[in-house]
């Protein structure tokens, strides 16, 4: 039977000689390799039949599906991040260089949208197999979440070997990929950072591939290596002088969208969506600066701006009887920050507002990029009475089974599959049994982006708890929505928050 073993990491320790022969190559080149750097993977399993046994440090077997990703087979975020530090030591110790590289689909959110969830899996097992087939087998192709790819490049030491990597990879992925009949072209975007040279720790040099990667995508540059100006660039756009700035004069505000029941079309919520009206560029959506606040590590404040004046403007609509759920999105960041929880707690003592009337609203693509860390702050948020719920739910790869480990109060269903949920009949039986398996786990199920009524009516037909949308209200001060609130006549009883179910 053939055999390799290797270590947490995946290095490979030892191959008997049946492992040696069916994989065609000498023991100098398998030891020291990574597994799957050898081994071609469908999905999850391995396509040979080929035993890996993983060891811990004390020999003990791991399980190794914790650290790959499901669709690709590729080893996931976590392993990646551990193959890296591992890397820096030994790059430490014997005064080596190496490149870490961050690479991202360009436009992958439109061929998930017009194409579908199952050709855009389609593509990023296809890119998978790719950069793999691509690179040596003492290099790690990871896949760190959404269209993310991510490699570490052993002895790649300067400019002149990225290059040469780069002119194998990008040939490679931009064959054209026959989806169902459409043939779909595969671009991307890659940053590379070079140890030592652009960090000597890991979480650096990490952090600033994928800064480069933003600035390869801003200049439609396909691949750059990390320069000082991307780390200013973002830092004075978003992050540093300009967003406090913005928040010092008063030139963010918040939209309310309403959230309606959808059996009786009572408002029970809303949520709040920041927008930044810009001197000089006018009003500019959250999806202009946002990402750039997140990298900037600016966001934070931003969220705390934005929870501060939604826990106001809900303290005055419960003062005139007009009692509301708000709905506030959080960023990873926020939740990496060690006393969010707290500092939570302490802003809705300050404004008396009960925990329940907060939802926080996390997207299933952020939940999924590190579970291990968010999973705790989750529970003891929802220990302290928030709301939960999983926004984009569909979209970022969580499997359906994995709700049940979640303490989450709510799940929301991405605009992506509501859009044409009237006629489309894959989008049809996602939906419906996301909220057969939502209510049977006690949650309640929000759908976003309704923009017409056939599919509202399918959503009453499934027994869709809320749903929000153009149709149904689009985003608007505060007082335009206390002015709807009055307006709808039952609205104004006391007591009429929606009932969590769980
Ligand atoms: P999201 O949380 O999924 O918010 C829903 C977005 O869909 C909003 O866009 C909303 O205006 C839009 N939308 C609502 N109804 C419809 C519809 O019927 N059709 C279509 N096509 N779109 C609809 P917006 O305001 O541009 O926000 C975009 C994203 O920015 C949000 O997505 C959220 O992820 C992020 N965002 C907004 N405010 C904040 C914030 O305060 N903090 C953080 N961290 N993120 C925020
Ligand atoms: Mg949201
Ligand atoms: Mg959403």
């Amino acid at each position: 039977m053939p055999v390799l073993v290797s270590d947490r990491l995946g290095n490979v320790l030892a191959a008997n000689e049946a492992a040696l022969r069916l994989l065609g190559r000498p023991e100098n080149e398998v030891v020291g390799a990574v597994v799957d750097g050898l081994i071609p993977h469908q999905g999850a399993s391995p396509a040979v039949p080929l035993v890996v046994e993983m060891r811990e440090g004390d020999g003990e077997p791991t399980d190794q599906r914790a650290l790959r990703d499901d669709l690709t087979g590729l080893p996931n975020r976590r392993l990646f991040q551990d193959r890296l530090a591992y890397l820096v030591e030994l790059a430490r110790r014997r005064q080596d260089s190496f490149a870490v590289c961050v690479l991202d689909l360009d436009r992958f959110r439109e061929v998930n949208n017009t194409l579908g969830y199952r050709s855009g899996d389609v593509i990023l097992r296809l890119v998978g197999d790719r950069l793999r087939e691509t690179l040596r087998a003492s290099d790690t192709v990871a896949r760190l979440g959404g269209d993310e790819f991510a490699l570490l490049l052993p002895g790649c030491e300067d400019q002149q070997d990225v290059a040469t990597v780069a002119n194998k990879i990008f040939p490679a992925l931009q064959a054209p990929v026959d989806v169902g009949g459409r043939e779909v072209d595969v671009q991307a975007s890659m940053g590379v950072a070079l140890y030592p040279h652009d960090g000597d720790s890991a979480e650096v040099v990490l952090s600033r591939a994928e800064l480069a990667m933003q600035g390869a995508r801003e200049e439609a540059a396909g691949y750059t290596l990390f320069r000082r100006h991307h780390e200013s660039a973002a830092a004075t756009f978003a992050g540093g002088t300009h967003l406090r700035r913005a928040i010092a004069r008063d030139e963010l505000f918040l939209a309310y969208q309403p959230q309606l029941q959808v059996a009786d079309g009572v408002v029970v919520a809303a949520e709040a969506l920041v927008r930044w009206r810009h001197p000089q560029r006018g009003l500019l959506p959250p999806g202009a600066f946002i990402p750039l606040a997140e990298q900037t590590g600016q966001i934070h404040g931003l969220t705390l701006w934005v929870l501060r004046h939604a826990l106001t403007h809900a303290r005055s609509l419960s003062r005139r009887g007009l009692g509301l759920t708000i709905a506030v999105n959080l960023s990873i960041r926020d939740l990496q920050q060690p006393n969010f929880a707290a500092a939570l707690g302490e802003l809705a003592t300050e404004f008396a507002t009960p925990p329940e009337q907060l939802k926080l609203e996390i997207t299933e693509g952020t939940l999924m990029r590190q579970p291990e860390l968010i999973i705790p702050v989750l529970h003891r948020l929802r220990q302290m009475g928030f709301g939960l719920s999983i926004d984009d739910f569909g979209t970022g790869y969580a499997s359906l089974a994995y709700l049940k480990q979640l303490p989450v109060t709510e799940v929301k269903i991405s605009e992506a599959f509501i859009e044409h949920l009237a006629t489309d009949a894959d989008d049809e039986v996602i939906v419906r049994s996301t909220i057969d398996l939502a209510h049977r786990l006690g949650l309640l199920v929000v759908a976003e982006g309704v923009r017409d009524r056939r599919a509202l009516l399918k959503l009453r037909e499934r027994g869709c708890d809320l749903a929000q949308g153009y149709l149904l209200g689009r985003p608007v001060p505060p007082a335009t929505l206390a002015a709807r609130l009055r307006r709808t006549s039952r609205s104004s009883l006391p007591g009429r928050r929606q009932t969590a179910r769980s």
